[in-house]
């Protein structure tokens, strides 16, 4: 299995190696999708988890008994090319460059893969082009 799980790391545990034993302790690989702290030292970290179901499972409740807040992600953003016009407004907008423009064609293009769900576009796209489901 593969999910996209955002994790919220409070005041005191940015700095501790916890992802870490998501690898070492639940055979779980990660790839990090984005990491933030803000000026009160709190973290964002939106993580691609790869691993065996019942291992993800334990590094959630892992992260949750140390104190680390967990929300998932969709992965069923999804851009409805009738709907799109390539005005290219979501563009700059998305966080992780999953909106890119085709130099030849102009075509806006969707790389699901680097979505994070954050559903920025969604809000932004003039003709509600870019979905979600929850
Ligand atoms: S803002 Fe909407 S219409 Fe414009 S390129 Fe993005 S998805 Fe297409
Ligand atoms: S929801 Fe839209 S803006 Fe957010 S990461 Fe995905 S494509 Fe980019």
């Amino acid at each position: 299995m593969k999910k996209r799980v955002v994790l919220h790391f409070p005041t005191g545990l940015v700095d501790k190696p916890i992802v870490y034993r998501l690898v070492k302790d639940f055979d779980l690989e990660f790839n990090i999708l984005k990491a933030e702290v803000n000026p009160k030292e709190e973290g964002v970290l939106v993580l691609e988890i790869k691993g065996d179901d019942q291992n993800y499972k334990k590094g959630l409740a892992y992260l949750k008994s140390s104190g680390v807040k967990t929300q998932s992600l969709s992965e069923d953003v999804a851009m409805d090319k009738n709907k799109c016009v390539d005005c290219t407004v979501c563009i700059p907008l998305c966080p992780t460059q999953a909106l890119e423009q085709n130099p030849k064609t102009l075509e806006v293009n969707f790389i699901q893969e680097k979505c994070i769900a954050c559903g920025i576009c969604i809000k932004a796209c003039p003709y509600a082009a870019m979905s979600i489901s929850l």
